[in-house]
């Protein structure tokens, strides 16, 4: 694997940019979810309801649970944010971040807005782990893989001294997939509902509506080159994910390798995480939950494990590709 190759998916630039362009003007979102809350009494919506034909067929014990895109009964959960969404469908984000830390380089602002992406500098300076080019043991290649969803530790966090515990935790783990779940139901930009995170040994799902404002304090992991020199965050398609926690949280993340841009460099026919999944895992993801309302508290069972299986399969995918990628 040549370094330059390595470079342009490991330490893609995260600028803030990314606008979804997903329905109709900015402040319907606000009127209608406001509007639909306030008369509960309303019948739930059966068009949006369900999703259409991806849907795999019931267990023969269990009824199919419906997959909801657009709940009307929740709560807008934004009504509870201290920040105000910016919901434009004309600008990007505007980078809030206050504190940096682990700065190489202090902030620089130019006027009321930062110079340029707050870890340029940094994103450009970093050098890859050492254990990304060490060939991965057949262990780590198994499939089925060794590690079953069923026996892997698992830990949901919403509150602030549990998040506190996972930032500690993280500070020792040198692999860590990320992936997040988003709701922009006729919205242009919307917000992250949850954030899945996975250690070889251990999945974690973060409540990121209950601890939106927390969530920077993440920031002493994602960026931190020290650690970093023996760390690698993994993300099928960053290229949602990275923007939308530095809008949401004001998260941002130092050098990544994206299994996405892994899979283009390959030339593989098949390069969505489904394929991956079934191809180097034997596991086939229900795609049917992709647009489910995240908003949902508390989550369905099974939108819990879609989301998990997400990063948690997201591991032996990268270990495989970059066996790939070294052979190739
Ligand atoms: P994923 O990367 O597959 O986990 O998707 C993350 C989020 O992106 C989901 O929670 C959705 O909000 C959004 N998303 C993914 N696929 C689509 C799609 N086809 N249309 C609209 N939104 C999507
Ligand atoms: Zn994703
Ligand atoms: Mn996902």
């Amino acid at each position: 694997m040549s370094s330059t190759l390595g470079l342009a998916y490991l330490t893609t630039p995260l600028f803030p940019t990314g606008i979804r362009c997903s329905g109709l003007e900015s402040h319907h979102y606000f009127l209608r979810s406001s509007a639909r809350f306030s008369s509960s009494q309303e019948p739930p919506a059966t068009a949006e309801s369900t999703s259409e034909s991806d849907a795999t067929p019931p267990s023969e014990s269990l009824p199919e649970t419906k997959v909801q895109r657009f709940d009307r009964n929740i709560r807008p959960p934004q009504w509870d944010f201290r920040d105000k969404i910016n919901n434009s469908n004309k600008q990007p984000f505007v980078s809030r971040l206050v504190e940096k830390l682990n700065a190489m380089v202090p902030l620089e602002m130019k006027g009321r807005i930062h110079a340029e992406h707050p870890y340029a500098p940094e994103i450009a300076a970093y050098t890859f782990p050492q254990h990304i080019f060490v060939p991965p043991t057949p262990e780590m290649l198994s499939k089925p893989p060794p590690h079953s969803m069923e026996k892997t530790p698992f830990t949901y966090i919403d509150t602030p001294s549990q998040l506190a515990n996972l930032i500690e935790k993280l500070k020792s783990v040198e692999l860590i997939a990320i992936d997040t779940e988003a709701h922009s139901f006729r919205s242009y930009q919307g917000f992250v509902c949850l954030l899945q995170l996975s250690t070889p040994t251990e999945d974690f799902i973060v409540d990121t509506l209950a601890l939106r404002h927390e969530l920077r304090d993440l920031n002493v992991v994602f960026t931190d080159p020290k650690i970093l020199k023996a760390r690698g965050f993994i993300f099928h398609s960053a290229t949602s994910d990275l923007p939308w926690m530095q809008r949401d949280f004001s998260l941002y993340c130092v050098g990544i390798f994206d299994t996405y841009d892994a899979c283009r460099a390959l030339n593989l026919p098949q390069k969505s995480f489904a394929a991956l999944a079934k191809q180097f895992c034997d596991f086939e993801p229900d795609k049917k939950w992709q647009l489910a309302d995240w908003r949902m508290r508390p989550l369905l069972p099974e939108m819990m494990d879609y989301a998990r299986a997400d990063t948690h399969y997201l591991i032996m995918i990268y270990h495989q590709l970059r066996s790939l990628l070294l052979s190739s």
